[in-house]
């Protein structure tokens, strides 16, 4: 008898809870931290694209369309940052699922975005940033706005765990809060500095720090670096006397390493999404991760 009661109070203590988590799937793996740090225990959190390689170009499989199937929110960076996501979304089939739709979380809404285009724009030149630059999540103080739509979103759908969802948020913002007051302190010494990226992804992260990032490897963003791009950053950055080169990490430095060497720069790895390097286990240590690299190349 006892060991029945056991097993009775082990099988509502375990199974139950977890049959009744709810189940958020994101686009990226900082969104799924963002949405960890706010949903806490009753949300079981997941991503589709691996920070290994390059978010615009994902090839999302199978196994990603029946996570989306069985989803009760999906979280997303809006804009065009992940375009694979539509075909996506369209072969989980659930409507609620799809923009508009009431489960459903584009991020971007609530976001100053920068780098808006003025005029309309077609993706025949290959351009990934039509409706202006979707890596805005690098700005530390757009993570709390993004951390606020998680919370406001799961206490629309989970209005239970309501004061749950609004506490982790207010930890998470205080904790944020206070490194970002230690990230603009250290910055103050490389104040409108200049670095060259590979991709346009810097802005939000410059943006926060005061710092310019203002030309490209790649021409075009998501157009490989050309000859003729790498001529004129050669002479550029020799010219301004350009100390870094920022450049994610799943990039191949084939172009960027013999570059920095010729102008004498150099190659600095940084991460865009969380897990990308070990060293970024969460959104806070990625962000402090990227700081700190980019100080030491420039100061
Ligand atoms: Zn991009």
């Amino acid at each position: 008898m006892k060991r029945f009661i056991l097993f009775l109070s082990f099988f509502f203590s375990g199974i139950l809870p977890a049959q009744a988590q709810l189940k958020v799937v994101t686009t990226l793996s900082t969104f799924a931290d963002l949405a960890k740090q706010v949903g806490g225990g009753p949300v079981e959190v997941s991503y589709i694209a691996s920070p290994k390689f390059d978010p615009h170009f994902i090839e999302p499989k199978p196994s990603d369309v029946l996570k989306v199937k069985r989803a009760d929110l999906f979280i997303h960076a809006g804009l065009d940052l992940e375009l694979w996501r539509y075909p996506l979304v369209d072969a989980a089939g659930k409507s609620e699922l799809r923009p508009g739709g009431s489960r459903e979380l584009d991020l971007s809404r609530g976001i100053g975005l920068l780098q808006v285009p003025t005029q309309a724009l077609t993706r025949a030149s290959g351009d990934v940033h039509l409706y202006g630059n979707p890596h805005y999540w690098l700005n530390p103080e757009n993570a709390k706005i993004m951390a606020r739509s998680i919370a406001e979103k799961l206490s629309q759908i989970d209005p239970d765990h309501e004061a749950d969802y609004q506490k982790n948020l207010q930890e998470f913002v205080d904790r944020l809060d206070q490194k970002i007051s230690e990230w603009r302190k250290i910055a103050e010494s490389v104040q409108n500095t200049e670095v060259v990226a590979y991709h346009n992804s810097w802005p939000y992260l410059a943006q926060f720090l005061g710092i310019r990032v203002e030309q490209f490897l790649e021409p075009k963003p998501g157009i490989p670096p050309t000859p003729k791009q790498i001529g004129f950053l050669e002479n550029y950055i020799q010219k301004r006397g350009i100390q870094g080169i920022i450049q994610e990490t799943f990039y191949p430095k084939s172009a960027s390493e013999p570059l920095a060497k010729r102008a004498g720069a150099q190659v600095v790895p940084l991460c865009q999404n969380v897990g990308e390097l070990p060293q970024a286990i969460d959104y806070i240590s990625m962000i402090g991760y990227n700081v700190d690299q980019l100080l030491t190349v420039l100061r």
